[in-house]
């Protein structure tokens, strides 16, 4: 049987370990942490803008569990917020047993706690990688979705410090890149200013910590808006953010808070002392990153150089997927582009041709958009999503974006394309 390792257990490693079980492969997948999901762990938003395209045509590829898992989990569905409509927020608190519960029974072994700390290579493949007690385990390919955020010392370095996000580095050890390893040079993406990296994009806080009043309306709403008193408005925040997609001038004003279990607020830090000066926020208490008052996690600190087939450059078999594999951002474009390299993993095992998303369809213009945009020195300034920024424009001009379930259907049946993740190829 052909053995695929997956190395990273966020939503791209979970999705590239799905389509690489569904293949046909013996999957064994490496999470260093005790969960699942990564910074899915503390996300939540799906189904906006663009994503409900990109989400309709994994489904209809035969790739949609991981999707139908956050629908049938969702806090609130249809839901409007500045620059969005349609969004879907899964519940973050009850998410991840579900994940794992459904790789499980496609036959996937999950390793939580064990982080890859090395690999061994011979010539231009990967015989296997090195677990951090020293045990090396062999495979025939491997993916690595290990994502960009962290470690600490990045934080340090290009931050304003370890903020004690869901990375949780102190307690599991840094994020260690395959690619890396692998002796292949990665590429960094910039913020708007060309300093290296971005902050992650939101913060989290307790619910209960909220007035009575704005918990309620967050509960029945899903979304509530507070006008920032221009005192305390943050000048410069929005071109720091990883999710330019809520770098809208809305999001400077206003303090955007959506339910997603906790209440996640759409901006990357903001000081405790100032926050709760604001009606209804007089209480308020982080919970992701818990030092949110000063500053989040960095990211985009190593991308694999790779081709449109997500295989990565210079190793015959390793694959790369999620933040790995581009300056992208998001749970959705996290699982697109895992679908694609575990299944293409187990191809390169048969011997076969990879496969590749054509452009008429949004995950494959993605993919090859931001592929080429990745080249010019401006391209790794902007972080690419179906849900905005330049992106969700070029889906609409290209009128690729959908929100029609038989459309996209019938869109992918056009490129042949239906049930592809579905099928065994073994
Ligand atoms: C605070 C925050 C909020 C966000 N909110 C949203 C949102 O609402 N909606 C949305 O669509 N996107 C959101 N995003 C972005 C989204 O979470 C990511 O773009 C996407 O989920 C990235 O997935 P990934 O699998 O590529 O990487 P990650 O989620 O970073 O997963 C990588 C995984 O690899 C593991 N790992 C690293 N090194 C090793 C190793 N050597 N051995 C074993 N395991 C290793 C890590 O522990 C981690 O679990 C948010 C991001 C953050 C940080």
């Amino acid at each position: 049987m052909i053995k695929v390792v997956v190395v990273g257990g966020g939503w791209s490693g979970c999705a590239a370990a799905l389509s690489a079980a569904k293949a046909g492969a013996q999957v064994l997948l490496f999470e260093r942490t005790d969960l699942l999901l990564g910074t899915g762990l503390v996300g939540g938003i799906f189904r906006n803008n663009g994503r409900y395209t990109a989400a309709e045509e994994a489904i209809a590829m035969g790739g949609g569990d991981l999707f139908v898992a956050m629908d049938a989990n969702s806090r609130h569905r249809g839901v409007s917020f500045p620059g969005h409509q349609h969004a879907s927020f899964y519940d973050v608190a009850t998410m991840e047993p579900l994940v794992k519960k459904i790789l499980q029974n496609y036959g996937v072994e999950i390793k939580t706690k064990t982080r890859i700390v090395d690999v061994v290579k011979y010539g231009k493949k990967l015989q296997g990688l090195m677990l951090d007690g020293g045990e090396v385990v062999k495979a025939d390919a491997f993916v690595d979705s290990t994502g960009t955020a962290g470690p600490m010392g990045n934080c340090l370095t290009y931050g304003n410090g370890c903020a004690m996000c869901i990375i949780r580095c102190p307690s599991f050890g840094p994020r260690v890149s395959v690619t890396a390893k692998a002796d292949i040079k990665e590429i960094m993406g910039r913020k708007d200013d060309g300093s290296i990296g971005a902050m992650s994009g939101s913060c989290k806080l307790n619910k209960d910590s909220l007035s009575k009043e704005l918990k309620d309306k967050l509960d029945s709403d899903g979304v509530v808006v507070l006008e920032i008193p221009e005192s305390i408005r943050k000048s410069g925040v929005l071109g720091k953010k990883a999710c330019t997609q809520y770098a809208l001038a809305e999001y400077a004003r206003n303090l955007i808070l959506l339910d997603t279990g906790h209440a996640k607020m759409m901006t990357p830090f903001f000081p405790l002392e100032d926050l709760r000066t604001i009606p209804g926020l007089e209480r308020a208490r982080y919970e992701d990153p818990y030092a949110g008052g000063i500053g989040n996690s960095m990211r985009y600190l190593g991308i694999a150089p790779c081709d449109q087939t997500l295989k990565v450059d210079g190793v015959d078999n390793l694959f790369c997927a999620g933040e790995k594999s581009a300056v992208l951002v998001g749970h959705t474009e996290a699982v697109a582009t895992g679908l694609l390299s575990g299944h293409n993993a187990v191809r390169y095992c048969l011997d076969m041709q990879y496969l590749t998303l054509p452009n008429t369809l949004a995950t494959g213009d993605f993919i090859e958009f931001v592929q080429a945009k990745m080249q010019t020195e401006d391209g790794m300034r902007v972080r690419y999503t179906f849900s905005g920024s330049i992106y969700f424009e070029r889906m609409k001009e290209l009128a690729l974006y959908s929100t029609s379930r038989s459309e996209v259907k019938d869109r992918v049946a056009q490129t042949g394309l239906t049930d592809v993740y579905n099928g065994c190829l073994v």
